[in-house]
């Protein structure tokens, strides 16, 4: 078989957009090895894993080797970082290797994240760590395992070569699948340059690849803003119904498509905060858990803001305010999606008048008592079954919890269904393993040096987050005391 036959490559955006990047290679490291390769992923995009799962394969999932039919490129973007602009960012440690179409036709990017400096590095060494590899891995997939639109892991591979942070640690590279690597931040890269020609050209492509049923019509560009709103209001919904904490929302993390892109310092809320913060890095709390949505909303208005001489280019008044009105969107957008997955987290497959109330009296009341979010969750499918004593044992001592406990009985009496149907439809949204802080952390540290046993187990436990099995209780419950406040680094 040949390379061309291994990668039946079809890359749009090399081909399509000329001068909006840098055609590049990756690193010839020293000994490509993989670590972790999805099969079931390879398979969804026609790739034969058996061809691919060796020494060849990593020697690709690095960069080092470049498949016959890649056309490997740096893209170019910008991005605000933290509210403050940087004109200049763009894959500093990355490469999108091409595009394949998977075996559902959808067109998905497969890129490499840690495979040598490009022209965007700004003087870092475009490479990464096994640990942060591993973490975006892992997370990676179980946001697809809980059904959240997400960039996957395809395969973990360590380089052979040492990088140094604060000490020397083993180097490796993500090859991860996305449905395209357009953020806002591209969007800004050209609407800052003032190219119109430019932004336009990556407009139509965004809109042709993302939103195709736009092309040809009536204010195709207000509308693809509109259906960027859509998405990410609808994103972030099903975060916060996870307890997910990105912890690095800037705008060059923010996609076009919708999707969750770049683990970094991300975590899992375990006790309940609101203003849960993880990142060393974002010590006023900017994305903590509750701001995600505004922090979201702000995204989406700098984005808006990229495509004013597009949507209008002749009233840049009426461009602004169509571009507000559709920003202004995120709310009516967000607030039904949440509620949503809220109520069906309750078992109650409809939304009714209240149900707001009823949703955000739960939330107050894990927060006053510190309750593990994941579990209390959890523990309700086992209370609906008429077993309060998971529940309870989280949220002991509450008086407060004991007349919602009441008030979310009758909400249930007062809907159709069988209580089991329900909590076992509570179950199916309610995971009960989740990547525990603590767990992430054992299993880098472990990987670290190089011992791959506890990655290895946690990616198999997260796989099938919903089913509880005997002899996985370790990875069910909140972290020890001992583990402490966690916080995540970007260590890249
Ligand atoms: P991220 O933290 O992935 O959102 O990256 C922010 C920016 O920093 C992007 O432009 C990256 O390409 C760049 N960057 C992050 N780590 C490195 C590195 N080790 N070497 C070069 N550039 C990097
Ligand atoms: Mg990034």
């Amino acid at each position: 078989m040949t390379p061309s036959q291994l990668f039946p490559f079809d890359n749009t955006y090399a081909a399509e957009l000329e001068g909006l990047y840098t055609a590049w290679q990756g690193a010839k490291f020293p000994e490509p090895a993989i670590v972790k390769f999805n099969h079931e992923l390879a398979e969804e995009l026609g790739l034969d894993g058996a061809t691919l799962d060796n020494a060849q394969g990593a020697r690709f999932f690095t960069g080092s080797e470049s498949p016959e039919g890649a056309s490997p490129l740096a893209q170019i973007y910008a991005g605000h970082q933290f509210g403050g602009f940087s004109a200049q960012l763009g894959d500093g440690r990355a490469l999108l290797v091409g595009e394949l179409v998977d075996t559902k036709g959808m067109r998905r990017d497969l890129h490499l994240k840690g495979s040598g400096p490009t022209p965007f590095s700004r003087g870092g060494d475009g490479k990464a760590a096994i640990g942060p590899v591993l973490r975006e891995y892992l997370i990676g997939e179980f946001m697809h395992a809980v059904r959240i639109p997400t960039t996957r892991s395809l395969a973990a591979c360590t380089t052979g070569e040492s990088v140094y942070r604060e000490s020397a640690l083993p180097g490796a590279v993500l090859a991860r699948v996305a449905s395209s690597h357009l953020r806002v931040g591209t969007f800004q890269y050209f609407a800052n340059h003032g190219v119109k020609e430019k932004l336009q050209r990556l407009a139509d492509y965004s809109i042709n690849r993302h939103f195709p049923e736009l092309t040809g019509g009536d204010a195709p560009y207000l509308k693809f803003l509109r259906s960027v709103v859509k998405r990410q209001a609808e994103l972030v919904a099903k975060w916060m119904s996870i307890g997910f904490v990105h912890g690095v929302m800037n705008t060059d993390n923010t996609t076009i498509s919708g999707e969750t892109i770049d683990y970094g310092p991300c975590a899992f809320v375990d006790a309940y905060d609101p203003q849960s913060v993880y990142s060393s890095i974002d010590r006023r709390g900017r994305y903590a858990y509750v701001n995600q949505p505004p922090a979201t909303k702000w995204n989406l208005a700098r984005f808006a803001e990229t495509l004013l001489d597009l949507i209008d280019p002749d009233d840049s008044d009426r461009a602004i305010q169509l571009a507000t009105d559709a920003v202004e969107e995120f709310a009516e957008l967000y607030e039904p999606a949440w509620l949503g997955e809220m109520c069906a987290k309750l078992g109650l497959p409809g939304v009714r008048p209240g149900d707001d109330k009823l949703v955000n009296d739960l939330l107050s009341v894990m927060a006053s008592e510190s309750a593990d979010f994941t579990n209390t969750f959890r523990g309700l499918g086992q209370a609906l079954r008429g077993d309060d004593a998971s529940v309870r044992s989280l949220l002991l001592s509450s008086a407060k919890f004991d007349d919602w406990l009441v008030l979310w009985r009758k909400r249930h009496e007062s809907e159709a269904g069988d209580p089991l149907a329900k909590a076992e439809a509570m179950d199916r949204v309610n995971p009960i393993y989740i990547p525990r802080n603590h767990k992430v952390e054992e299993a880098l540290v472990a990987a670290t040096a190089l011992d791959f046993a506890p990655f290895e187990k946690l990616v198999q436990v997260l796989a099938d987050p919903y089913t509880e099995v005997a002899g996985q209780e370790a990875f069910a419950g909140s972290a020890p005391v001992e583990f402490g406040p966690y916080t995540t680094y970007c260590g890249t």
